[in-house]
């Protein structure tokens, strides 16, 4: 079946569909009813089934593939190398959970994960897994005051954590910072299980709280610790939204909808066999680590290849080694993380062979053009751009490649994957848009297996805050979006990053997409500024690629050219200013919200997530000396 008749009756007989899809894992019962959606707009899917995600991700697998790497650890800020085969992953994760549960942590406990990405992160998510505990894993590196939030809304028995991270070569101790958040919580967990490696020789602990790990490991590797089952819609794990757009939601995802929502992305969408290798270049701290550096690979049978360090070093072509020594198959990544790659020289994505390389996703922000043009030409591959949230859990609109690959669009992630039935419509009046027409990307509910139940203790503030906007119950996506004749989906930025300029309505990515199609731009971010006469003017924010000698007031000048003469003078930014870096959040996405009150002499808000303080530094100086470009320089 091709791709239309596939997705029809996955909207429109969603309980034979999904029935069928139930088979991809393994139940210890299997569910009664696959969908009760008698309570609207939650759903519960394949209720009464008892099944588990770590006996579905290891110990399912021993006997066919125990020998099989499950995990490549990968580090090129600590110089390690760890190779791990499904067995000893589960002789890891049974270590890993006897400990927790000898410090006390049963089925339904709450688990805080704090560590970077290494080894031992897979190990505590499946080790919570495995006795029915929900995980709720912390970016390592976020700020203490934005762990001690994300502590007291979760109230965890056990926070787990590692002595220190490494980023560029540079440590980064997190057991202080831990203890800082500690100290603020309102409801600090009783223990700290310290995964210590080695990084901080001076590392401050807690007598009676904190534990080592190696320790505990010792004493427990060979203990088998019996798997919980536990009823479909039971958490499984709680995820913050990154909070691009301000106070994080605790995401609530279920046990058994994931796991089949996972599987069956692995060969559809990802294309991906028992015993093929995936190099998914997230951090396990984000939505797409856990689905695509943890759950789906392992459900998959898969080899998951998880990388510690910068894309640039050793070198640019580290990314792409791995791909050759690992023979990884599908490759996923962000725009951002190409677009960093797109600074150094192109030479390094053609020294590698790459010969079982076939797909590299995208996802996380719009991918513009350029950065697909220099992605797609300089491997050869297809780069196929993917749409999904947190919320989502995997993919809600790409191509499948593993189904029926349909053309590739650049700037478009394609059409509805299983299950979501997609609107765009005004968000206005609620009508449905016709092709061609901006609205608002919505989806019809249920929503389908692997996206949140709700959000953590809130139903309310679900309900509320996903699908209160329209008469109708729709879940917002809060992105707007256009269909063209044929079907493909294109997102247009969200609906709070829209401009109103004299009237008229512009999406800052629109700006932003036409500002890179000059060759000396690297980055930018365009944000709206008030402006006395317009209402709100365009002010773009630009790096230049590296190598470029051109005077920057010469290309800010061009950059302002060149958005009259894509999108006419409505669109002429009111200042440009060429930037050495963007203020970014650790998961690389634009932190927009922050350019934007610095022009407006207004704090920046909530800082906790930002990568680099110095990109922030630099907007200030340039703001201070004024624009290069623009109506409004003087
Ligand atoms: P918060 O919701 O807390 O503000 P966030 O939305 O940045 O944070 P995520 O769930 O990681 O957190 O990001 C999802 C958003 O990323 C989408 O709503 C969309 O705006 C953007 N996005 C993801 N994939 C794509 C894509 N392929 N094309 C365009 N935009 C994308
Ligand atoms: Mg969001």
């Amino acid at each position: 079946m091709g791709y239309e008749e596939t997705w029809r009756r996955s909207v429109d007989d969603p309980e034979a569909f999904w029935g069928e899809q139930a088979a991809l894992i393994e139940w210890h019962v299997p569910p009664t009813r696959i969908l009760d959606a008698s309570n609207p707009p939650f759903r519960q899917w394949f209720v009464g089934g008892e099944t588990n995600l770590c006996h579905n991700a290891i110990d399912r697998h021993l006997a066919t593939r125990g020998e099989q790497l499950a995990i490549v650890a990968v580090s090129t800020e600590t110089g390690v190398t760890r190779e791990i085969t499904y067995r000893e992953l589960h002789r890891e994760v049974n270590a890993f959970a006897a400990t927790m549960t000898e410090l006390g942590v049963g089925r339904g406990d709450r688990v805080v994960v704090y560590l970077p990405n290494i080894a031992e992160a897979v190990f505590a998510m499946l080790a919570c897994a495995r006795i029915g505990a929900i995980h709720s894993v912390v970016f390592g590196g976020f700020a203490a005051h934005n762990l001690a939030l994300r502590i007291d809304d979760a109230e965890p028995r056990l926070l787990i954590c590692a002595d220190a991270g490494m980023r560029g070569g540079k440590v980064i101790p997190y057991k202080p910072l831990v203890d800082a958040a500690l100290r603020e919580s309102r409801s600090p967990p009783p223990h700290v299980l310290v995964v210590d490696r080695g990084l901080d020789p001076g590392m401050p602990l807690v007598d009676g709280r904190d534990v080592d790990y190696a320790t505990q490991r010792e004493r427990h590797l060979g203990t088998t610790v019996p798997v919980a089952w536990l009823e479909s819609n039971e958490p499984s794990y709680l995820l913050y939204t990154s909070g691009t757009t301000g106070r994080p939601k605790g995401v609530q995802r279920d046990v058994g909808g994931y796991a089949v929502a996972l599987a069956l992305s692995m060969t559809a969408i990802f294309d991906l066999r028992p015993g093929q290798a995936i190099l998914c270049t997230s951090d396990v701290g984000w939505a797409v680590g856990h689905s695509y550096n943890v759950y789906g690979p392992l459900i998959g049978g898969c080899t998951a290849i998880l990388y510690e360090g910068l894309p640039t070093h050793p070198d640019p072509g580290i990314w792409w080694r791995l791909c050759d020594t690992y023979g990884v198959r599908t490759m996923f990544s962000s725009p951002t993380a190409i677009r960093i790659l797109k600074k150094q020289d192109p030479a390094w994505l053609t020294r590698h062979a790459l010969s079982t390389l076939r797909w590299i996703f995208l996802a996380g922000e719009p991918l513009d053009q350029p950065t697909y043009d220099w992605l797609a030409q300089g491997t050869g591959k297809t780069v196929i751009d993917n749409y999904w949230q947190t919320e989502t859990g995997w993919p809600a609109l790409s191509l499948m490649p593993g189904l029926d690959l349909k053309p590739v669009k650049p700037g478009s992630p394609g059409f509805p994957t299983f299950g979501y039935r997609m609107r765009v419509i005004d968000d206005a009046t609620g009508q449905d848009k016709a092709p061609g027409e901006k609205g608002v990307l919505v989806i019809e509910p249920p929503l389908p297996p692997g996206c949140l139940t709700t959000l953590w203790r809130d139903d309310e503030r679900y309900v509320r805050s996903y699908f209160g906007h329209f008469r109708e119950v729709l879940y917002s996506s809060l992105d707007w979006a256009v269909r063209d004749a044929d079907g493909y989906t294109f997102i247009l930025g969200r609906t709070d990053d829209v401009i109103n300029v004299a009237g008229h309505r512009l999406g800052t990515r629109e700006i932003e997409e036409s500002v890179a199609t000059l060759g000396a731009v690297a980055e930018v971010a365009v944000v709206g500024v008030a402006d006395e006469l317009k209402g709100q003017v365009p002010a773009v924010f630009a790096t230049l690629k590296q190598g470029v000698t051109d005077d920057p007031g010469d290309v800010a000048r061009a950059m302002e050219r060149r958005v009259v003469e894509l999108l006419g003078g409505v669109a002429r930014p009111g200042c440009v200013y060429v930037v050495s870096s963007l203020p970014k959040t650790r998961s690389g996405k634009l932190l927009r919200r922050s350019l934007q009150a610095l022009m407006q002499g207004a704090d920046p808000g909530d800082l906790s997530t930002l990568d680099d303080p110095n990109a922030l530094e630099d907007v200030k100086r340039a703001i201070r000396r004024g624009p290069q470009g623009g109506s409004l320089r003087a």
